[in-house]
């Protein structure tokens, strides 16, 4: 080309540019280029770069295409070729039991020996000379089978001095005691087990031995004090704080109580809650066979409601967990603990009241989250949502049934019938110690096929997932969640082997279900969860492609930026 052409050629551009800024083209606060955004939109996966401007995205497509969107004020960001998705959206967590455990209690490792979970506790009461109780955790499923510990309590009460002391399990469905809580709750050698509980006796004396089964655990924490609301605020923060960092932009809280959505009310009013939340509004845990109070639960969708806090959920619980306790409600019998005793677990709502309130709670528009941890519960779950189909034609609403990890094959396909959602959590589809706990209460072959997923997608079935965070995990990290789904295999490499690896599912299925899924478990679906033009531009940059790197490299994915509404609300320090 002569230099005459070229600079003919160069003035043919930049007038093609002018014309192009002065053209109808809106201009964006914000335009990403020279990037390689994952959108989870299926005719086009993949764009280069995005344009943004009140919060949502306004063009997407190659850098070329961005630049009629650029103006002055305009920041542009180079994203150097990094990988970039939507934001994380997790269907089932216990944030603020998480942010609270990090925040105030005495945590130990879920693999703490008894001599580790002494020492914590010891300096546990030695940091907090003022508090009448300690609180924390979470031992092992299988602690007290790995352990033989004459009397729990007293090795509890041997560091605990005058303090009361509670910890949970991982599961968060057990609990662990003092002497002193046991007193403070009236719980005696008197007290009868709770209908779907069990206090774990000294077997010559009869005398509580500090361990707290299922509803046995209510009779426990009604007597700890309750947590401030400026304790509740700094706990929201911290919730706020650890999800952005992870990449999540949106979250279900699980079990959602009246300080913890007032707390993300008050965030929400300061600008400070920059992910969605949806409140599945708590209801009383353990047996019932009466209604539930549905004008309180009216009352609570009414009040803690805000642009970013959806209140239109609800959570009931219907059984506990298939771990040692085996209090997870089974189709057939667990196999015998060290004391001959099995059992089938234990229902927590018999089938006509919870039929009747998911009838009411369908037609009254909540979602409702059930939590399911065996077949048998999954199969009434299943039956109340199809009574409430049945009273009320299909409303459209995904009730979800929470943890599904054992499905008989007759309920397989009814997911799909009743529109029902798998939610799978906590991200444990892979071996553990947990898993090992789990199939060991179960028995083989059944113990081993947990986590139907391949089976579900399948089938049609809608899944969703959650980190179930505090439970069975520490953090509400995607990541090992999402290479497990394709791996079936321990991200941390600890467990060795493979979970039913035939229920193994792609990378594309599981940030699928991370993100769009997540989002339309939250009803948000139209406004999130993946990148197209109207959505709100929640959006995250990794530290690898995931689609380049070799799988068991997933789990250790860090997020260097987060946007929420096309802020940036986190950034990875350099
Ligand atoms: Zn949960």
């Amino acid at each position: 080309m002569s230099m005459g052409r070229l600079l003919t050629f160069v003035a043919l551009a930049v007038s093609l540019a002018a014309c192009g800024a002065k053209n109808d083209a809106p201009i964006a606060d914000t335009v990403l280029t020279n990037g390689r955004i994952y959108t989870v939109e299926s005719d086009t996966p993949w764009v280069s770069a995005a344009a943004i401007k009140d919060s949502v995205y306004i063009a997407l497509g190659d850098d070329d295409a961005m630049q009629k969107h650029i103006g002055k004020n305009t920041q542009v960001i180079d994203l150097n070729g990094r990988m970039a998705m939507p934001g994380i959206n997790d269907a089932h967590s216990h944030p603020f039991s998480g942010a609270i455990k990090e925040l105030y209690e005495c945590s130990f490792p879920f693999s703490a020996a008894p001599d580790e979970i002494v020492a914590k506790l010891r300096d546990c009461v030695a940091a907090n000379p003022t508090s009448a109780w300690i609180t924390g955790g979470q031992w092992d499923s299988d602690f007290f089978k790995n352990h033989d510990i004459a009397s729990p309590r007293s090795l509890l009460d041997s560091v605990s001095g005058d303090k009361a002391v509670f910890f949970a399990d991982d599961s968060g469905h057990n609990g662990w005691a003092n002497s002193k809580a046991l007193a403070l709750a009236g719980i005696t050698k008197k007290t009868p087990d709770p209908a779907n509980g069990k206090i774990g006796r000294d077997l010559k004396t009869g005398e509580p031995n500090g361990i707290l089964l299922e509803d046995a655990v209510t009779l426990l924490e009604a007597v700890i004090p309750e947590r401030t609301p400026a304790e509740y605020v700094q706990a929201a923060r911290q919730v706020v704080s650890i999800a952005n960092a992870l990449g999540i932009t949106g979250m279900k809280d699980a079990n959602a109580k009246p300080p913890a959505m007032a707390a993300l009310n008050i965030l929400d009013k300061a600008g400070e809650l920059s992910m969605y939340m949806a409140a599945a509004i708590s209801t009383p845990y353990g047996h019932r066979d009466v209604a539930l109070d549905y004008a309180t639960l009216e009352a609570a969708r009414t009040q803690y409601a805000s642009p970013h806090v959806l209140t239109d959920f609800v959570k009931i619980f219907m059984d506990g967990v298939p771990t040692a306790s085996r209090t997870a409600a089974m189709l057939a019998p667990y196999t015998p603990d060290a004391h001959g005793h099995a059992g089938d677990g234990v229902l927590h709502v018999p089938q006509e009241q919870l039929s009747a309130d998911l009838i009411e709670l369908d037609r009254r528009g909540f979602t409702v989250k059930i939590h399911t941890a065996g077949d048998r519960s999954v199969r009434v779950a299943l039956n109340a949502i199809a009574a409430a189909r049945e009273a009320n034609g299909n409303s459209g609403l995904r009730h979800e049934l929470a943890h599904a990890g054992y499905v008989d094959d007759v309920d397989m396909k009814r997911f799909v019938t009743l529109n029902a959602v798998a939610d799978v959590s906590p991200v444990i589809w892979h071996p553990s110690p947990i898993i090992t706990s789990v199939i060991n209460a179960v028995g083989q072959p059944r113990g081993e096929h947990y986590w139907p997923i391949r089976q579900f997608l399948d089938d049609g079935t809608e899944v969703a997932a959650g980190s179930d965070w505090p439970s069975a995990v520490t953090s509400p990290t995607p990541w090992t969640g999402i290479e497990a789904f394709v791996t079936r295999r321990d991200p941390d490499g600890k467990t060795p082997g493979a979970l039913w690896p035939e229920q193994a599912i792609t990378l594309e299925e599981a940030i699928r279900i991370y993100t769009l899924n997540g989002a339309r478990a939250l009803k948000l679906e139209h406004k999130t969860g993946s990148v197209k033009v109207g959505k709100s531009a929640d959006l995250i940059v990794l530290d690898r492609n995931l689609f380049d790197v070799p799988i068991d490299a997933v789990g250790d994915a860090k997020v260097l930026t987060t946007f929420f509404a096309g802020n940036i609300v986190y950034q990875a320090k350099p």
